[in-house]
């Protein structure tokens, strides 16, 4: 995901809004959670939907989604996402349960940026575990 590069190594924000500092062990394990949040997820789950709802976290995801734009790799994954969103509004593509543990909560996976309606149905745990 073009959007990890876009992270800086040491003090980082939690998605629950916490500024907190993140080992490297963290980092190496790509763990972008707060200790708070790793102890309890689904508080964590809780509070990063409040979070998500501040005009403070809306202009952050502007300001990542921008610059995510401005890569190439960035571009490409942005508009195969618009591409494939579009055509799931037009009934041209249908969600299908995950490929992997069968849950209906998915995601458009893309293993072809340039092929933006060839897609995997993941949910978002097996998703995560394929940009890994
Ligand atoms: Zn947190
Ligand atoms: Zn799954
Ligand atoms: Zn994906």
């Amino acid at each position: 995901m073009a959007f990890n590069l876009l992270r800086s190594a040491s003090a980082e924000r939690c998605k629950c809004g916490r500024i907190f500092t993140r080992s490297a062990y963290a980092i190496a394990k790509r763990d972008y959670r707060c200790g708070a949040c790793k102890e309890d997820p689904a508080k964590h789950r809780a509070r990063q939907a409040i979070y998500r709802k501040t005009p403070e976290a809306k202009a952050r995801h502007r300001k990542l989604m921008r610059a995510i734009r401005l890569t190439e790799a960035g571009r490409l994954e942005s508009r195969a996402r618009n591409v494939c969103n579009k055509a799931i509004v037009a009934g041209k593509l249908q969600r299908e349960p995950c490929a992997r543990c069968g849950s209906a909560t998915v995601h458009a996976h893309h293993t072809d940026y340039t092929r933006p309606l060839d897609v995997i149905w993941l949910c978002p745990l097996h998703h995560k575990e394929a940009h890994r």
